[in-house]
């Protein structure tokens, strides 16, 4: 179900996730598109920094059962409805970086024409969704997301009081959204004179990048 490559590929895309401060300790999970019927789900509980092949849980992606015994994350309810309903989509990430952390507990609808600072919003994010507060691992957070994500031009989400969702067509795509997130977010937050990119230099570069 899952090829040593695979696996190999995961395991890197975690660590780097921490590498690139993604994270706090055990905050965040991650999951792969393996093939037609099966994802990949980082397990409950695991460190992503330090992830393990023995903490890669296989899920059937109609049912999100673990196939191989080993106990997806309590968020993988949300990681395996996104990689059923987005088939352009194979990465996903939910991280914890510090700036996007604090702006998702300070009311981000406020903040959202701030994030268009700097060419990378427009270029590789678009507009971020924003997503209600309801408990960590609840049906409730996990059918919101995956409502958000539905929309093609979704690849960011802010979960209030919570965290993120970066997807990706790949490891690196997703990996690169939550670096330039959080470089956006802290712009937003701590610039003392932020002028954001006009909402003509937003769309010529949105337009750019599907060129
Ligand atoms: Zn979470």
């Amino acid at each position: 179900m899952i090829s040593s490559e695979q696996a190999q590929e995961f395991i890197n895309t975690a660590h780097q996730a921490a590498e690139f401060n993604l994270l706090k300790c055990s905050s965040g999970n991650l999951s792969m598109r393996l093939s037609d019927r099966h994802v990949a789900v980082s397990a409950s509980g695991a460190w992503l920094g330090s992830l393990q092949p023995e903490q890669i849980a296989i899920c059937n992606i109609e049912t999100g059962e673990s196939l191989n015994s080993i106990k997806p994350s309590i968020e993988s309810y949300f990681h395996v409805g996104i990689l059923k309903h987005r088939r352009d989509v194979n990465v996903v990430l939910h991280f914890q970086s510090s700036y996007a952390t604090i702006l998702a507990c300070s009311n981000p609808e406020n903040y959202i024409d701030k994030l268009h600072n700097t060419i990378e919003m427009p270029a590789y994010i678009g507009q971020p969704a924003i997503v209600e507060y309801a408990m960590p691992g609840s049906m409730e957070l996990a059918e919101s997301i995956i409502d958000k994500f539905k929309t093609e031009n979704t690849n960011i989400a802010i979960l209030k009081n919570h965290g993120q969702v970066s997807i990706g067509v790949d490891s690196k795509d997703a990996i690169q959204k939550a670096v330039f997130f959080e470089m956006n977010c802290m712009i937003a937050l701590t610039s003392l004179s932020l002028k954001s990119l006009s909402t003509d230099q937003q769309k010529e570069i949105a337009d750019l990048g599907k060129a």
